[in-house]
Parts: structure tokens; C-alpha cells; sequence
């Protein structure tokens, strides 16, 4: 029915041709891409079927139509994809039976733009708001009149406002406020808008009126902006330095507009700016130093402190050990409020602000250290540091060494900084450097055996040897007639006795050769010297070598592994009888004594070489030997082992010869005197 190529189709608008009935004839593009169906769908079908016209419009339209051949109004329909549109509707009927003709167009689409530009101008509002800009709109009407009424008389205007300061005050006076941001409520006002809305003039000093007048003058020479600096006052008469901008925008200045801007320029403002500066400056610090950090809010647990002291806690420590909970509850008090991208990384976590919370999380692998923090500051130290485990978010445990700053300057505020700084490699290192020096302590021990093969055998040949005898002669006591029964009991005893020496010998060395684990237990030096002197006799004997031994009784116990200690008088009497080969007079001396009940000492002393005077800073490095064929390990060795057991070794020269090796060792505790 349609025909190709209608000129209707040209048109923007949609248009339909419709019978009276309704019955749609003619269909153009537009009216295609309006409601979403074809000619073809369209032309032939009735139009408020098709278009679902709200049924409440449809009656008093076709009624319209009827009487007056025009309808013109908004109307509800649902488009081919089911989306309601409101179309404005033009329709005229052609002479009285003739078709219809229907223009549309869509009035939602229109609201939409509205819509858009309100958004837009809201937008606007909320920069002007946001700018560190204090903005003004002024209405100067009044001004406007009073200023033409000089100019239509003649006066020259730079010369009346000179002359008449009373006259620019009444033009500031009428000068009204119609709008301002909240920069200008904070910068001027006291935190009421409403009450600014009136007139300029409360802002406006006298020494600052010269200004108002040359904006006036520069408004009328048709300049776009003038712009200076000069003084104005808040609303409660505290003055500024400011930087005044006044804007002619020639379509506000018609409708008597006009925007000024305000900038504090005062010093207490620039030295805001410098601290801002400065803030933003440590803030960058603190996000990008590669160094792991976290600012923590301190405030409660400050104040719990403080509320402690004033009830006469003075020892946090104690306070803990009695109040098992504090800790915990302490340690979530203090809250994380920032952290950086390294802390983030060290602690595995997604980001920065997963750390963000009670501090507890990040302490957890390390109550007794942060308690040991805690202490520290309720004593008032401005620094606490030590090394400790964290558990980082997916589960592993990391060493870290802590450190906790109390700075003196964020005392009000009680902010706390903590660093952490991945020192797992260094523990690594260090765990295999132990780990080989157990393993050289172990070969050293050996090796010591090894020189000491011939005595040790000779040392167990002795009972063996006995038992032999004793064996024999038990045999030749029973071949007789008469078994002397006593004497065979004798030989057996002393058989029983020697074979139980034998194997306490083996026992020894072998304690001494295989790598037990330490352990720990209260035992008596003397008990130790004792046990090194049995297994090195021999070796001295073979070497022609004196012993002296000079134990102090009533020794206090010391603490810890007897092999390990057997191990350091070994090392030192062996290195002893080392340096006395070339002496005449072989003498090893060793001396145990009680140190003040806290401590016992011992001393190993020979009449050797002596140590030359530059070796004396490094003996007890590792690997540093003067011996062909030493491994310059035993000294180190017993270094570390005194040092794990909580003591002190050193040496020196003896005036008379040979050199002195001296260790202490604490006290166990619960033993004493
Ligand atoms: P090594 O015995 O394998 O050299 P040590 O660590 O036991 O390793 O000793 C290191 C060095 O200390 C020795 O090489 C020696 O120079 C010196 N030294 C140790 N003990 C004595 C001592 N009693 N008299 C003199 N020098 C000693």
C-alpha cells in the first residue's frame, strides 16, 4: 500500500496516515525507527492496537477528533520492543471523512537531555563547592542604578569614589549576596550560610574600600576581570589577607550578576600549606620507603595506661604474668590506621588496607616480644627493637626485625609507627652457619678422638687387661682341689669392676663421638673436669705432661649439656698440651671457682708458648689457626658453646709463661649456693 520513496519519508518527525476507523495507511521512516515496526508490520493494522495507546487517552482523543479536526497532546505507548515512550502528538483530520494525519515525536527523549543537564549543572554546583576557591555571586542592580546616576550627570568616577569613601560604602552596602560555597561559610562566616546572604558590607574593612571602588571602575570600562590583592574581614571581624578576583562575564553583568573569588593568603594559612606540604611529603615517605611500616592509633590503650599508673601499677610485666587476658585485649586496642604497599607485601596481604585494624593480627607469632614493646613504652622509652616471627596472611611464618617508635612530637595524639624489616634471609644464613659449625664441632670432636686413639686404648687395655688376670687366676683358683671360695669371690668383684670401667670408658667416647642432642640439666663442674680427666690421663702421661687440678668445692650447679662442656675443657686441655711440646716444663692446670653465687669460672692454664700478642683479638674466630694441619675451630667451638649457655670465655698471656684460657658460666637458678 505504501509507496517507495515518499516524500514523507524525508521527514524528522514520525507521520502516519489513518483512516477515522483507525486502520493505519501510511507509515514513514521515521515513525519506523520511533516505534520500532516496519511499514509492512504497520500499515493495515489499527493504530491504537499496534501502539498500544494508553486506553484512558484514546477515548477523548478519537472524541476530539471527531468534533474539532485537531488534537494535539502527550501520549503513552509501548514501542515494538515492549519500551513505554511519551510522544507528543499532532493530529488534523482532512475535511470531515477524510484520513487522519498523525506527526509524533518523543518527549521522553527531550526530558532525557533535561534531565542530563540538570545532572551536569549539579555536577557544577559540587565543583563550586569543592574549589579551595571561596566564590561570591553578587546582585549589583542597586550599585548598577546608583552608579548610572552618575555617569548621566557628569561626574568623573575615579575622582567621587576618591573623594567620597561614604558613597563606595553604600555601594557595598548595596551590594547583596546571593549565593556563596561553603569555602566562603569556613573562610568568612561561622557556619551559617543564611546569615551571609544579605549584604557585602560586613566583609568589606575601610582600608580595603579603594579595591571595591577599582573593580566598579573596571566593570564599567568593559574589562572581563580585575583582580589583586587586599585585606578582608570574616563576618565576626577577624581580618585576612586575601586574593580578590572579580568576574564581568558580560551575560551575568546584564542581568546585574557578578562573581568574585576569594583565596586565603594569610601567613597562618601559608603555614598551613607548608604543613600540608610537609605532610604529603612524609606521606609519600611513608608509602614508598622499601622499608615495611605501619602507623598505629595508640589512644586507648594510652589512656588504659595512664588510668594503670594512676592506680599505682608501676611494673607492666608483673601486671601481665597476673592478668593473663590484658595482653590480649591490649593488643588489639591499638589499632592499625595506615600502612604501606611494603607491609602489604610482607604480610601477603591484597592490599594496604587489609592491614587496616586491630594490631593483634600482625603480633600474633609474637606475644612475649610485643608485651617486652609494651613494657618499654609504659616506662616512657621512645624506641623499642627487637627481632621476632610474623604470620603473613596465607600462613607463613617470617622473621622480621620490629621496631616501634613512640614519637615524642605524636604524644597527644598517642600514634605509634612500627617497622618491619625481612631478615629471614639474615636467620637462614645464620641458621646455616650453625648448623655447619655443629657439623665442624662434631669433626673437630672426632678428629680429637682420632689423636687420642692410642691413649683411649691404652686406657681400656688397662681393665681389659685385668680382667684377663683376673680370669686366668680365678681359672687357676678352681683347677685346685680345694676352690678357695673367698678368694674367687675377690677375683670376680674385681672382674665385675674393671669390666664395668671398661665399658664406662666406651660409654664416654662414644658419648663424646656421636652428635646426641644437647640437653639441659643442673650438674657440677667439677663433675665435668673430672670426667675430660679420665679420658685425657693417659695422653698427659704419654706426653710427660703434669696435671694440677685446683677445684673449689661446694661449687654451685651451672645449667646445661655436660657432653657440650666436657667438650670446652677437651678443646682447651688438648690446645694446652699442643703448645707445650717444645717446653721443658709441661704443666696443665686447671681451676674451677665460685664467682659471687651468681656464677662459676673456670681457668685452663699451661706453660706453653703463650699466644703471640696480634693473635689475641681473633683466636676464637673460626678458622684461624697457627697450627700445620689445624682447623682453627676447637676455640670457636667452645666460644659458642660457652657463649649458648649463657657465659663468657677469654684468654690471655701468664707473666710467667704459657697462656691462660677462662670461661663463667651462670648460676642455675633454682640450685643457688
Ligand atoms: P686449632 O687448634 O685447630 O688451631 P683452635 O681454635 O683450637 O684451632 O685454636 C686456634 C689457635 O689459637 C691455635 O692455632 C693457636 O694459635 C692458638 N691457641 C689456642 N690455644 C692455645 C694455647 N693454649 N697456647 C697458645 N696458643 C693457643
Amino acid at each position: 500500500m505504501g509507496t517507495a520513496g515518499d516524500i514523507l519519508d524525508l521527514l524528522q518527525e514520525s507521520v502516519v496516515v489513518r483512516s477515522p476507523d483507525g486502520t493505519i495507511r501510511k507509515w514513514n521512516k521515521a515513525s519506523e525507527a520511533l516505534y520500532g515496526w516496519t511499514g509492512a508490520d504497520a500499515e493495515g493494522r489499527p493504530i491504537h492496537d499496534l501502539l498500544k495507546t494508553r486506553r484512558e487517552q484514546i477515548e477523548p482523543l478519537e472524541a476530539a477528533l471527531r468534533d474539532s479536526h485537531r488534537w494535539e497532546g502527550d501520549v503513552v505507548r509501548r514501542r515494538a520492543d515492549g519500551m513505554l515512550i511519551t510522544v507528543h502528538v499532532r493530529c488534523t483530520r482532512r475535511g470531515d471523512d477524510g484520513d487522519l494525519v498523525e506527526t509524533g515525536v518523543e518527549v521522553s527523549a527531550q526530558r532525557r537531555l533535561e534531565d542530563a543537564l540538570n545532572r551536569a549543572e549539579h555536577r557544577y554546583y559540587n565543583v563550586f563547592q569543592a574549589m579551595a576557591v571561596s566564590f561570591w555571586e553578587l546582585d549589583f542592580t542597586p550599585v548598577g542604578a546608583m552608579v548610572q546616576r552618575l555617569i548621566r550627570n557628569g561626574y568623573d568616577l575615579p575622582r567621587h569614589f576618591a573623594e567620597n569613601p561614604a558613597f563606595v560604602r553604600d555601594m557595598i552596602r548595596a551590594t547583596r549576596v546571593i549565593d556563596i560555597n561553603d569555602q566562603s561559610v569556613q573562610l568568612l562566616g561561622r557556619g551559617d550560610k543564611r546569615e551571609m546572604l544579605t549584604s557585602l558590607e560586613p566583609y568589606w574593612p575601610a582600608e580595603s574600600q579603594h579595591v571595591y571602588a577599582e573593580s566598579v571602575l573596571a566593570a564599567i570600562a568593559g574589562k572581563p576581570h580585575y583582580a589583586t590583592e587586599t585585606r578582608l574581614s570574616s563576618i565576626d571581624g577577624r581580618q585576612f589577607d586575601v586574593w580578590f578576583t572579580a568576574c564581568f562575564p558580560p551575560e551575568m553583568l546584564a542581568r546585574g550578576k557578578l562573581l568574585i573569588g576569594i583565596i586565603n593568603i594569610s601567613a597562618d594559612k601559608k603555614a598551613k600549606t607548608a604543613l600540608e606540604t610537609s605532610e604529603r611529603r612524609y606521606r609519600r615517605l611513608f608509602h614508598f620507603l622499601p622499608v615495611a611500616m605501619v602507623q598505629l592509633d595508640r589512644s586507648e590503650l594510652a589512656a588504659v595506661f595512664a588510668a594503670m599508673k594512676a592506680d599505682g601499677v608501676d611494673d607492666l610485666p608483673g601486671y601481665f604474668e597476673t592478668h593473663p587476658e590484658f595482653y590480649d585485649y591490649a593488643a588489639n586496642a591499638i589499632r592499625v590506621v595506615e600502612a604501606n604497599r611494603r607491609a602489604a607485601e610482607l604480610f601477603h596481604a591484597k592490599d594496604e588496607s587489609q592491614l587496616i585494624g586491630p594490631a593483634g593480627r600482625l603480633w600474633s607469632e609474637s606475644g612475649a616480644i610485643i608485651r617486652q614493646s609494651m613494657a618499654a613504652r609504659f616506662s616512657g622509652a621512645a624506641r623499642f627493637e627487637s627481632e621476632m616471627k610474623i604470620r603473613t596472611f596465607d600462613g607463613q611464618i617470617c622473621d622480621v626485625l620490629y621496631v616501634a617508635f613512640f614519637p615524642e612530637a605524636f604524644d597527644d595524639e598517642a600514634i605509634g609507627l612500627s617497622c618491619f624489616v625481612d631478615i629471614s634471609e639474615r636467620v637462614k644464613a645464620q641458621a646455616m652457619l650453625a648448623a655447619v659449625q655443629a657439623e665442624f664441632a662434631h669433626a673437630a670432636r672426632v678428629s680429637m678422638l682420632g689423636e687420642l686413639t692410642a691413649s683411649i686404648a691404652h686406657e681400656v687395655n688397662q681393665p681389659l687387661g685385668a680382667i684377663l688376670t683376673n680370669g686366668e687366676a680365678a681359672l687357676r683358683w678352681l683347677n685346685r682341689p680345694e676352690p678357695d671360695l673367698a678368694e674367687l669371690r675377690a677375683l670376680s668383684t674385681r672382674t665385675v669392676s674393671d669390666a664395668h670401667r671398661a665399658a664406662d670408658i666406651i660409654r664416654r667416647i662414644r658419648s663424646m663421638a656421636t652428635r646426641g642432642r644437647p640437653e639441659q640439666t643442673p650438674l657440677g663442674l667439677n663433675g665435668v673436669v673430672e670426667d675430660v680427666m679420665l679420658f685425657l690421663e693417659p695422653e698427659l702421661r704419654r706426653q710427660n705432661v703434669e696435671a694440677a687440678l685446683h677445684l673449689a668445692p661446694d661449687l654451685p650447679n651451672v645449667f646445661g649439656d655436660r657432653v657440650q662442656l666436657q667438650q670446652v675443657f677437651a678443646n682447651l686441655a688438648v690446645n694446652a698440651m699442643q703448645a707445650m711440646t717444645q717446653s721443658e716444663r709441661r704443666r696443665l692446670t686447671i681451676r674451677t671457682f665460685g664467682m659471687d653465687g651468681r656464677a662459676v669460672g673456670a681457668e685452663v692454664a699451661d706453660t706453653g708458648s703463650g699466644i703471640a700478642a696480634e693473635h689475641l683479638p681473633c683466636l676464637f674466630q673460626s678458622f684461624f689457626t697457627t697450627k700445620d694441619g689445624g682447623m682453627g675451630i676447637g676455640l670457636a667451638i667452645c666460644q659458642s658453646i660457652v657463649e649458648a649457655h649463657g657465659g663468657r670465655i677469654e684468654a690471655e698471656n701468664i707473666a710467667a709463661g704459657g697462656a691462660c684460657f677462662r670461661f663463667s658460666l651462670p648460676v642455675h637458678a633454682e640450685v643457688g649456693v
